[in-house]
């Protein structure tokens, strides 16, 4: 074999000027000292000096160039950062068509592979719950960047340097792992223990380790959470408590915190990221709200239906435009998650406007006889009965002659000789006050709905079945 010795293989330490990247988007302790307190009038010029940079990058790339150009926009129609409306959004039916059309990244990304000018590459896919995942790719200059954010998070939420901090994320083609390894080992000094989830390391080795090693703080999301907590307890007869974990991080959304930080005797935190735009807001301390990292992200709630973009405190879906993103940006991505804005000022001081929690996923919604039911929502009222491990599972149907509309939500007992029918009573006529209308609850034993749901082994949790749309 021969050896190419002209060949220029591209490098990260020479593809960046760091030291740069680190004034603009400061990493904890400055960002304290700047981005987090920053006046909004100079925060408003500072988004809007980069949007209008970003809006330039969006004309060289096609899939945006094409979008504009059909809805009537010029280069130089785009003048300030209110002009951000006549932008048209666009959701991942639009980004799967362009994937479709031009194989195998689409026509979104404005990046060069290989090549005169290639840059180091990652690639990480979102979830694709049919099909192909999706695939998308990070250049150093947005990888970084993703890391630098993450550690505001951890650094917000008390992460300290030397925390030994389990990784109960997926180490796949998805983001979540990584991305925290990519944080707290560059930006926070804190040693990532990769443990993956439940399919890359048992939950039974995940609790022997946090005890051995002196795990001090665990990220997970939600139900892998309380999966592990209840494994400790009931399986190895370690009280959760005692391990000395002293904060959880996660994506809660509607989940039930208190009962989450009672398990582990431990604060929980929230934030929202999702796999293309990394952790776009997050929760300080005072757990009131996620405060948007707006020297890096515009995050806006728009009315599902008309587009019209909502004032704080109305629910609505969101648009994600990252400011920092050089590769495959977003620039009106409609994420279909749904949340509101929140008034300026929070305890903290900090003058980044908050996100609420999220409620849900608008494209989860089912039906249900004329009223809107998030799976999310049912997830809450499951956890908030202590005879149950929070884990279940709705299947939605028509059933009978009439070909009503049914949904049935399985639930796993803790104790399902014993509470069965208690439990199948009291969770009925709490869904019907939550939902507004009557589902059936099937009480099943502790594991069932694993097969179901995958929360022992992933992170991608199924919680619905639709059977009238799987018929089609
Ligand atoms: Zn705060």
């Amino acid at each position: 074999m021969n050896i190419d010795e002209t060949l220029d293989f591209p490098r990260y330490s020479k593809s960046l000027d760091f030291d740069a990247l680190e004034k603009e988007y400061p990493p904890p302790p400055e960002f304290f000292q700047s981005v987090y307190r920053m006046p909004r009038p100079a925060l408003r010029a500072l988004q809007e000096k980069r949007f209008l940079k970003l809006i330039a990058r969006g004309w060289e790339i096609p899939f945006f160039k094409k979008r504009w150009t059909a809805a009537g926009l010029q280069p130089g129609d785009i003048r300030s950062l209110d002009d951000i409306t006549k932008i048209p959004p666009y959701t991942v039916h639009d980004t799967r068509e362009s994937i479709e059309a031009f194989p195998p990244f689409g026509d979104f990304m404005g990046i060069e592979i290989g090549g005169k000018n290639a840059q180091p590459l990652v690639l990480h896919t979102s979830g694709g719950t049919t099909g192909m995942p999706r695939p998308m790719l990070y250049t150093p200059q947005d990888r970084e960047t993703m890391a630098i954010l993450g550690a505001r998070r951890y650094a917000m939420q008390g992460m300290r340097p030397g925390d030994k901090v389990l990784a109960a994320l997926s180490l796949g083609l998805s983001n979540g792992g990584f991305a925290l390894r990519d944080t707290i080992w560059k930006y926070i000094g804190a040693i990532p223990v990769m443990t993956g989830g439940g399919n890359t390391t048992a939950t039974r080795r995940q609790i022997e380790i946090m005890k051995n090693w002196g795990i001090d703080i665990i990220c997970s999301f939600p139900a892998y959470l309380r999966h592990m907590a209840i494994v400790a307890r009931d399986e190895l007869n370690i009280d959760p408590r005692t391990l000395g974990v002293r904060a959880l991080h996660s994506h809660i959304g509607i989940e039930d915190r208190a009962k989450m930080e009672a398990l582990w005797n431990a604060p929980c935190y929230d934030m929202y990221g999702t796999n293309e735009s990394g952790m776009m807001a997050c929760e300080c301390t005072h757990q009131n709200g996620m405060h948007i990292m707006e020297d890096a992200v515009i995050l806006e709630v728009a009315d599902p239906e008309t587009g019209k973009i909502l004032p704080e405190g109305e629910k609505g879906t969101i648009y994600i435009t990252t400011l920092y993103r050089s590769g495959a940006p977003s620039i009106r991505f409609n994420v279909n998650d749904i949340s509101a804005l929140m008034p300026a000022g929070c305890a903290c001081g900090s003058t980044l406007r908050r996100l609420d929690r999220i409620f849900g996923r608008n494209d989860n919604m089912v039906k249900l006889r004329g009223a809107n039911v998030f799976p999310e929502a049912v997830g809450v009222a499951v956890a908030e009965d202590a005879r149950s491990n929070g884990e279940f599972f709705c299947i939605v149907d028509r059933v009978g002659e009439d070909q009503r509309d049914e949904m049935t939500v399985m639930v796993e007992l803790l104790d399902l000789a014993t509470d069965a029918e208690a439990v199948k009573e009291n969770l009925e006529r709490r869904l019907k006050e939550v939902t507004g209308v009557r589902m059936t609850v099937q009480p099943v034993a502790r594991g069932e709905l694993d097969a179901y749901t995958g929360t022992s082994q992933t992170s991608k949790i199924k919680r619905l079945l639709d059977k009238r749309k799987s018929a089609v």
